[in-house]
């Protein structure tokens, strides 16, 4: 058996101890913020996602509510679904025949000519030579 020296052995031992102390005293609780941190910061952009993608379920491009919904028929093209929107008419349409129907509608009540047409920039950019 090796022979060890006691002021060896005590010295050694205070520094194991003051890195276990060191250890779980700064450097766990700085992981477990980083931790908690990192998953609030995830929770809370999957939180503001599910929000946006909520509210464009409810809310039409042109920020008007979509009428209420529920199971049956559509009017237009004859068919059942899960999800029909009852119009204030009385009329029921699928969302893909409300679209189109009210895309047209929505294209229709736009004057020709002051639409929301962006202006893309003009072929004529600086960098083309
Ligand atoms: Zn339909």
């Amino acid at each position: 058996m090796a022979w060890v020296d006691p002021e060896t052995f005590a010295l050694s031992l205070n520094y194991l101890i003051g890195l276990l102390v060191f250890f779980f005293l700064i450097v766990v609780p700085v992981l477990l913020a980083l931790v908690v941190t990192l998953k609030w910061l995830r929770w809370n952009a999957a939180r503001k996602r599910a929000d946006r993608q909520a509210r464009m379920e409810r809310v039409q491009d042109d920020g008007t509510p979509y009428p209420p919904t529920g199971r049956g028929l559509c009017d237009s093209c004859q068919n059942g679904f899960d999800k029909v929107y009852y119009l204030c008419s009385g009329q029921r349409l699928c969302p893909s025949c409300y679209e189109t129907l009210h895309g047209a509608a929505a294209a229709a009540k736009d004057a020709p000519g002051e639409g929301t047409h962006i202006g893309l920039p003009s072929s004529s950019s600086p960098q083309e030579k």
